[in-house]
């Protein structure tokens, strides 16, 4: 088989006979019959070296680009991993291959097999003199948008075509640094005695108040998509299960048009018990801290792609109380916030700039904290929650958690919330819960800041806003 490594295959012992199909050839799993394999690629463009010269290879991509200069003619095939440049001389190729490269409508789908030439003029210092090229299926044209990034298209036409949008690399490079993200928090997790949970996203009741929630059909009743899960994870510290992490939706019902809300966004949860907020704040910056050192040590060729020089943010951060933050975000402000009141974007950025690094903004008014924020014991109008924040703005909210369940009745009734819809919770605090903080960082946002994006929808695939269900 022309000296191919496969793909997917199993032992070879009870291989079936290869079928074709259209030019491929298939092999049947002789234990899952139904289940067959492309017999594909022997390497991504990014594995080819100009070392080696000689070699046969099997790519699989996108027809990126043809160019015809009549005696040559360059094929630029585009794979995950890059580019690789494709040259049929047309003295030395087969005449019917050079025509049907030639008519190539751009985006088709292609195998190539050929054989690697070392060549410094090329782009990878690489070319495949083909032997095959087989198309796999042909793209239609015009294209819905210009996939190499020369016609410029707005953010809209992108999140319409999405598809073909993220067949370029600076678009792609931030969803592969996004799932570097997550499996450096799952790492860190992992590292720390973490236990990673699934806490159901249709529920009967809000977590703070009836105002931000997508209402939907549960057969004859109603009920809700999940703002958060956090009255779930704290039910999980009066399980015993010690420290949680979930990683998964929430949706909010706001009617943002802002760069840095969308209706759906992945929150990364935390629950810790025997923990206070400085136990869980210090989490949350070595966490950011790891993030940073995993993208900017493994994803350099992503970073490179969008001209970003990554450094880690210094640990530990900057504690800054809400009463020192207010103090500078009211110089030179006209309508100054006064204390007690909620801090707005223009307040954020004012703080930010002025701080100029990530930072911890603590000892909120109790009142502007839900109801589950356990204030101080000696002054019960300050509440232990704080916010991580960038420069630009808030990442993740947190605290120290009410544990006792006479003072969380009070505080749910304060808020002006009935304390039977929060039955299923209040019942963990009856039984035996521990003292417990945590937090809830919006991944998007990491990875908005991290990059310095323009907008949260350019850090998420499909982004759920007011006006955007599709696709
Ligand atoms: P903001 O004040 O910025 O609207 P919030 O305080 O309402 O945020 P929290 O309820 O504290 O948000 O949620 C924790 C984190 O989840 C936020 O810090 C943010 O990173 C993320 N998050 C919350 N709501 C959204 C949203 N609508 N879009 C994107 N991310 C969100
Ligand atoms: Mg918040």
């Amino acid at each position: 088989m022309n000296g191919l490594s496969y793909l997917a295959l199993l032992d070879g012992g009870g291989r079936s006979p290869p079928l074709s199909i259209c030019g491929l050839l298939l092999y049947q799993n002789p234990i899952l019959p139904s289940v067959t394999f492309l017999v594909l690629r022997t390497h991504y463009s990014g594995d080819i070296l100009p070392e080696m010269d000689g070699s046969e290879v099997t790519l699989a991509g996108w027809a990126h680009e043809v160019r015809d200069l009549g005696g040559i003619c360059f094929l630029v095939l585009r794979d995950r991993e890059g580019f690789a440049q494709v040259t049929l001389v047309a003295k030395k190729v087969d005449k019917d291959l050079l025509e049907r490269v030639r008519r190539l409508s751009r985006e088709s789908v292609l195998l190539v097999r050929g054989r690697v030439k070392g060549e410094p003029k090329a782009p990878r210092g690489y070319e495949i003199i083909p032997s095959e090229i087989d198309l796999l299926n042909e793209a239609e044209s015009p294209l819905p948008m210009d996939p190499t990034g020369k016609v410029g298209a707005d953010l809209d036409t992108r999140l319409d075509s999405r598809f073909i949008d993220l067949r370029r690399p600076p678009v792609l490079a931030v969803f592969r640094i996004e799932s570097e993200v997550l499996r450096s928090f799952r790492e860190f997790f992992s590292e720390n005695g973490f236990i990673e949970v699934c806490t159901p996203k249709v529920v009967a009741t809000a977590t703070e108040g009836g105002t931000a929630l997508f209402p939907i059909t549960y057969f004859e009743r109603e009920a809700f998509l999940n703002q958060s899960p956090q009255l779930y994870k704290q039910m999980l510290m009066s399980a015993g299960l010690d420290r949680v992490f979930e990683i998964g939706p929430i949706f909010r019902a706001e009617e943002h048009d802002t760069r840095r809300h969308l209706n759906e966004a992945i929150s990364i949860d935390v629950e810790v018990s025997f923990a206070d907020e400085e136990d869980v704040m210090a989490l949350l910056e070595r966490a950011m801290a790891k993030a940073y050192t995993d993208v900017a040590d493994r994803c350099q060729k992503d970073l490179s792609a969008l001209g970003v020089d990554l450094a880690a943010p210094k640990t530990p951060f900057k504690r800054v109380t809400y009463t020192e933050a207010l103090k500078i975000a009211n110089e030179g402000r006209e309508n100054e916030i006064e204390w007690g009141d909620d801090l707005d974007t223009e307040a954020e950025r004012a703080i930010g700039s002025a701080i100029g690094e990530h930072y911890f903004m603590t000892e909120w008014p109790t009142t502007i904290k839900p109801y589950y924020t356990q204030p101080y014991e000696d002054r019960p109008e300050i509440s232990r929650g704080f916010d991580l924040m960038h420069p630009t703005m808030e990442l993740a909210s947190g605290a120290q958690r009410v544990h006792d369940p006479a003072l969380l009745v009070e505080k749910i009734r304060r808020q002006g919330l009935d304390p039977e819809g929060f039955e299923f919770y209040l019942r963990a605090f009856r039984f035996g819960m521990p003292p417990h903080a945590g937090w809830g960082l919006g991944l998007g946002r990491v990875v908005l800041t991290m990059l310095g994006l323009e907008n949260i929808r350019d850090a998420v695939l499909f982004p759920r806003d007011r006006r955007r269900l599709v696709p």
